[in-house]
């Protein structure tokens, strides 16, 4: 059985889903972004998460094509930009994202990040949506530890069903406070920028020597031990983007790479956590 995450009152999803970035940006690759995001579904990684900010809409407008006729296969996240995180502005957004979607409705709507708008007003909005059944629940994203302890204290707050954020090997500093707190919680992290965008965020993550010789040893590649480290953790997914079926088979077989403690201990040496609080990395 590979490892599930339960957002709030919902079936497990497997711990491996898809992100969207940079998809619907260019009208030649069209075609093969919405065959892997199929196929990915086929294989099980039917959490798709999407933004309006995505090439404008038209990462949503590829994610619409991919799942037509199958929306009740996927569970579809979507993010609205901060400035339209409140009052009529975020119904609007979000009735937007749902069209250019084809879709009566988000599994899950996320504040992208934090701006201007007071986090009370967010959270009305959000329940707005949620009342009028066009969101099933809401999260964050890009929020720190001390963010989201003022949030979970404001009235509806608590209801936050997630924080997604840049986590991989080679950025941990979310160890410090943040994931040991939403594991306490109970709140599902999702890791954006697991694969460190094929290792342009970080250079020699994908071919340090310790990681590609462990990746030979177990007839894997390092970008699936990357993804197994993530989903090893309690409580976390990851979303990696594949524009091409290839990295989505790989992706989906990742979640059936079980790595032994030892295995872990190596990772982690090579790519330390800082050991102290650092400010939450973003892209
Ligand atoms: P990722 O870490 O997922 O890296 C994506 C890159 O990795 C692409 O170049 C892709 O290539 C490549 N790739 C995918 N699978 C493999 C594989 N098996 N082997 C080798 N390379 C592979 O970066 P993203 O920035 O895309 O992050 C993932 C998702 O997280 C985003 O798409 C988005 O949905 C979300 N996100 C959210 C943010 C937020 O602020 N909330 C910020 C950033 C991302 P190819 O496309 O050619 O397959």
């Amino acid at each position: 059985m590979t490892r599930q995450i339960h957002f709030s009152a919902n079936k497990g999803l497997p711990a491996i889903g898809q992100g969207t970035w940079a998809m619907g940006e260019k009208a030649l690759q069209r075609r093969d972004e919405v065959h892997a995001l199929q196929a990915g579904i086929d294989l099980g990684l039917t959490l798709i998460d999407t933004a309006e900010m995505y090439a404008e809409g038209g990462a949503e407008r590829i994610v619409g094509e991919a799942i037509r006729g199958r929306r009740d296969e996927v569970f579809l996240v979507s993010k609205v930009y901060p400035w339209n995180a409140g009052g009529e502005r975020a119904i609007a957004a979000c009735e937007a994202s749902l069209k250019r979607l084809q879709s009566d409705y988000l599994d899950l709507y996320l504040l992208h990040w934090r701006g201007d708008i007071p986090l009370e007003e967010t959270v009305s909005a959000m329940q707005a949506l949620k009342q009028q059944g066009k969101i099933r629940r809401w999260g964050v994203s890009n929020l720190d530890y001390d963010d989201m302890r003022e949030l979970t204290v404001l009235a509806g707050g608590a209801e936050c069903a997630t924080n997604q954020v840049l986590y991989h090997l080679a950025s941990r500093g979310i160890e410090h406070d943040l994931l040991p707190w939403c594991q306490q919680q109970n709140m599902p992290v999702m890791a954006y920028c697991p694969l460190a965008q094929a290792g342009r965020l970080r250079d020699g993550l994908m071919n340090h020597p310790a990681l590609k010789q462990m990746a030979a040893q177990k007839g894997v590649a390092v970008a699936q031990l990357l993804l197994a480290w993530l989903i090893s953790h309690n409580g976390v997914m990851a979303i990696p983007k594949a524009g091409s079926v290839a990295h989505v088979k790989e992706n989906a077989a990742a979640r059936e790479i079980t790595l032994s403690n030892e295995e872990i201990a190596v990772m982690e040496k090579a790519f330390p956590a800082p050991g102290h609080k650092t400010p939450l990395a973003m892209v």
